[in-house]
């Protein structure tokens, strides 16, 4: 068993993904192609906004949001403690300072009082202009808008959603990269939509932004290719890897959103008393399931449990092990507000991911489920 058998979607969409390959290879336009602009097409319009650039990976695409903001030294940008390293390098990239906040118990995402709590401290102490917040859609699941944007809004902060794991997801019939000013994703290979090598890209419904994003993402071009007018950065999406999208995108959307829905409820009613917290899914909500994630019994032993797993066959991962705001690369360079990220702390020693995809057989769900409630009788 694999944690994520990404060579089972292969041979599922392999006629069309060969010769869609195959195409872009004959056709000879490796970067630019016309699938380029195709697949952005078909994107912004699968996610209800007006633009979508694409671009060499999810980092830069957040990167490139903060760039067309203008973020920089002296600026503040709230990002969760709890979320892949990329969501809080980004702002310290561009030279501002990221202000961890902590998240919620059950769904993982950013607790929208916690939120407040880390703009008014930063207000308070006066030196640095609260900008940007970024909300993660973590593990597929949409964060808390009802809750967030309002205070976005009251204090006049950006929203950027950090969509790299939730692309697919939804609150309602609204989809994931819709929500924030920005909305990014990415297309790495273990993504909920991912293609054959680094991706991403950046959704939004503003005209100038847009065309911001557009010429960040090609050496800060102006009306053509050699006039240049700003300094930017080179993150294209290539050809092939357009190509490999726009072959997955109609079972992406037709069947593998519903298929590991399907996947996650049956480690739900097969782990429901087991002893495990379950992955929350707020009403109304739909996630796109980049992992399943649940939380160990206090005082479990989760390194030697894993171990036992693995002697059964059974891959798991720990997603995530450290707080942001203990990281090292942010040691005196980022800020949490004074009641710090307790509940952070807790998770990084508790969690544990499960195999999970659209593709994992109903035998390999029921395999995991087994050996988890064994360790727990
Ligand atoms: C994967 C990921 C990114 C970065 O995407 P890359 O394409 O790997 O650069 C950003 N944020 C989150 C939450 C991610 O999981």
């Amino acid at each position: 068993m694999q944690f994520r058998d990404l060579g089972a979607q292969y041979r599922v969409l392999q006629p069309q993904i060969d010769k869609a390959i195959a195409d872009a290879v004959a056709e000879g336009l490796y970067i630019s192609g016309p699938q380029v602009k195709e697949l952005e097409e078909r994107l912004a319009s699968y996610v209800g906004v007006k633009h979508c650039i694409t671009c060499a990976n999810g980092t830069d695409a957040l990167q490139l949001a903060l760039m067309a903001w203008g973020v920089g030294p002296g600026d503040a940008v709230f990002v969760p403690d709890f979320t892949f390293f990329s969501s809080g390098e980004v702002v310290s990239a561009v030279g501002a300072t990221p202000v961890f906040v902590d998240v919620d118990e059950r769904t993982f995402n950013l607790d929208p009082r916690k939120l407040e709590e880390a703009v008014t401290f930063v207000l308070d102490a006066g030196e640095l202009n609260p900008i940007a917040a970024v909300a993660v859609d973590l593990f597929g699941l949409p964060a808390d808008y009802s809750d967030i944007k309002p205070i976005c809004e009251k204090y006049g902060l950006k929203l950027l959603e950090d969509g790299a794991q939730g692309f697919g997801g939804a609150i309602g019939n609204q989809l994931v990269c819709s929500f924030g000013d920005i909305s990014t994703t990415s297309f790495f290979p273990a993504k909920p939509l991912g293609c054959y090598g680094d991706g991403g890209a950046v959704f939004t419904d503003d005209d100038e932004w847009a065309a911001l994003i557009r010429s960040y993402a090609v050496h800060g071009k102006g009306t053509f290719k050699y006039d240049n007018v700003r300094v930017g950065m080179n993150s294209r999406l290539d050809t092939i890897q357009a190509a490999v999208l726009l072959a997955k995108l109609d079972a992406f959307v037709g069947e593998e959103i519903a298929a590991v829905n399907e996947a996650a409820r049956r480690y739900d009613a097969a782990l429901a008393g087991s002893g495990l917290v379950l992955p929350l899914v707020p009403e109304g909500y739909t996630s796109s399931w980049a992992q399943y994630t649940v939380q160990l019994p206090t005082g479990a032993d989760r390194a030697a449990l894993q171990e036992a797993l693995k002697e059964q066959g059974v891959p798991t991962m720990v997603y995530y092990p450290k707080p942001m705001h203990e990281q090292k690369a942010f040691e005196g360079a980022c800020l949490v507000a004074p009641s710090g990220c307790p509940v952070t702390e807790r998770l990084c020693g508790r969690v544990l991911s499960l195999p999970m995809g659209p593709y994992v057989s109903v035998g390999d769900l029921d395999a995991v489920s087994q050996e988890l409630s064994k360790a727990f009788k």
